[in-house]
């Protein structure tokens, strides 16, 4: 079986390459994962779900994909929220540890296979900074070690920037215990009150980059296929992973590089300085959890996104589009039996659009497009089929529910029942709208009522009377169902 012709952009490139793995059939990817200080962001959720679907994609092609994304559980950030509640560091972030998890599982993030924390890798950590020292890549200084920038050659060539730009303003502080202004920090000496490890060095902590070398050494080794993070990420963090672990191994750390673009918040940068940060599990409350990671794959993952009220109730009026169809189709062929038979159309035509454009650097909005040719012949065949032959539509529908079944799992979406995904959603309309349920069961009595005694003047009244409090009914096969019309803006 020859390889699938995945197509990928590589920032160190700065153009789209073919996928060709080290080891074929295999493929190691790395993320930088979060830093366990609060709870995780929007942002940052948009960031592991484009490399969620990365990696469920590679599965659907065939590849045997080994997931490492780390926690950041030894930080400055860390530290100083835990002064400020009065927590241990350690327990801080073991707690934010736990809640990453549970919002995670909410966006139906998949488990990485490895998930390593800073404080349970000090032994690779310091290894590999004692061999920067032995290369005279690092020096120590006062308890400290620094990566000496200088020594490293090609410095910079993640991020094409120029040393000598970088440097300008930039100057060593009095105190600084760096030689030059580039250096960055290895090894922290402790200082009171923080957490820390003994080291040749003496008691003390890691810096921020060194932890993401060891850690995708230690589970990737030192040459491996992807790593990917948020576009913030790429200088110093990625520059400095870069230079650390090279020098250290005289290999290439990672072959393709992959960079998730920013997400704004109503047009603005999302900041904490701004006081706009939106956190996931409050996002979640607003949203369905699905139709958020529908508003994040609808834009290609390289691409800016823009967070905004509107467009989260677009995406979830469209997952609602998509599950009623897949109601209606439920309702029609679930468990029946059609016999072969010709199918009309080509229903085979959708997957491999699916294929295509995720093939073309993992893009999920031309991914959608394809699903959406696809729920609309669902549509058509179940409301005004264009053939007579009953047993083709329903062996059609039936190919094309499997279709919706087979990309499911690659996106995360339409994992839920349709009936209840659209009670939940219900529910939530109900609660916003403030509408009164036991209300709207009376009135929908009182309409079955009247269509059984055929008085269907009063059905249509008491229709009215529904709609004029929000409420939408559908008469379908398997009875009358009602809906929360969308809100008029
Ligand atoms: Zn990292």
């Amino acid at each position: 079986m020859s390889p699938p012709p995945i197509r990928l952009f590589n920032t160190m490139s700065m153009q789209k390459e073919l996928l060709e793995t080290l080891v074929p059939g295999k493929v190691g990817i790395y993320v930088c994962g979060p830093t366990v200080y609060s709870y995780v962001h929007i942002g940052n959720a948009r960031t592991f779900t484009s490399f969620d679907v990365v990696v469920r994609y590679l599965r659907y092609r065939g590849y045997e994909v080994t997931y490492v994304r780390n926690y950041t559980d030894v930080d400055d950030k860390i530290i100083k929220a835990a002064h400020e509640t009065g927590e241990a560091p350690v327990a801080l972030a073991a707690r934010f540890v736990e809640a990453f998890r549970e919002d995670a599982q909410a966006l139906h993030l998949l488990e990485p296979d490895v998930s390593p924390r800073v404080s349970q890798t000090i032994p690779e950590i310091v290894a590999i900074i004692q061999k920067l020292v032995d290369k005279g890549y690092a020096y120590e200084s006062q308890g400290d070690v620094y990566f000496s920038v200088s020594r490293d050659a090609d410095y910079a060539k993640l991020s094409k920037r120029n040393l000598e730009e970088l440097c300008v303003g930039e100057r060593v502080q009095p105190g600084d215990q760096k030689r030059e202004p580039l250096d960055f920090a290895l090894w922290k000496a402790a200082k009171p009150g923080e957490p820390s490890w003994d080291s040749p060095w003496g008691k003390g902590r890691p810096g921020w980059h060194i932890e993401c070398s060891a850690m995708s050494e230690k589970y990737l080794g030192a040459s491996f296929d992807i790593h990917g993070g948020g576009l913030d990420l790429i200088f110093p963090h990625h520059e400095n992973e870069i230079a650390q672990s090279e020098s250290a191994t005289d290999q290439r750390m990672a072959k393709y590089w992959m960079h998730c673009g920013f997400l704004d918040l109503e047009g603005a940068k999302m900041s904490k300085s701004l006081g706009n940060v939106v956190r996931l599990r409050d996002a979640l409350t607003r949203v369905d959890p699905e139709a958020l990671r529908f508003f994040f794959l609808s834009t290609h993952y390289r691409h800016p996104l823009n967070f905004a009220d509107k467009a989260l109730a677009d995406a979830e009026a469209r997952l609602e589009y998509f599950y009623e169809t897949l109601r209606k189709v439920d309702e029609r062929v679930a468990g029946k039996d059609f016999a072969a038979g010709p199918l009309h159309g080509e229903p085979g035509r959708f997957r491999a659009e699916f294929e295509t454009a995720m093939d073309d650097d993992f893009n999920s909005a031309g991914a959608l497009a394809a699903l959406s040719g696809l729920f609309a012949l669902m549509n058509e065949l179940t409301d005004k089929p264009p053939v007579k032959d009953k047993a083709m539509v329903g062996r059609t529908l039936q190919a094309l529910r499997e279709e919706v079944r087979r990309v499911s799992s690659v996106l995360g979406l339409f994992e839920d029942s349709p009936a209840e995904w659209l009670l939940r959603r219900r529910d939530r309309a109900v609660r916003e709208r403030g509408i009164d349920v036991a209300q709207v069961e009376r009135l929908l009595g009182e309409r079955a009522a009247a269509r059984a005694a055929k008085n269907f003047a009063e059905s249509d009244r008491v229709r009215g009377l529904l709609k004029e409090q929000g409420v939408e009914i559908m008469d379908t096969p398997g009875g009358t169902v009602w809906k929360v019309a969308p809100a008029s803006t």
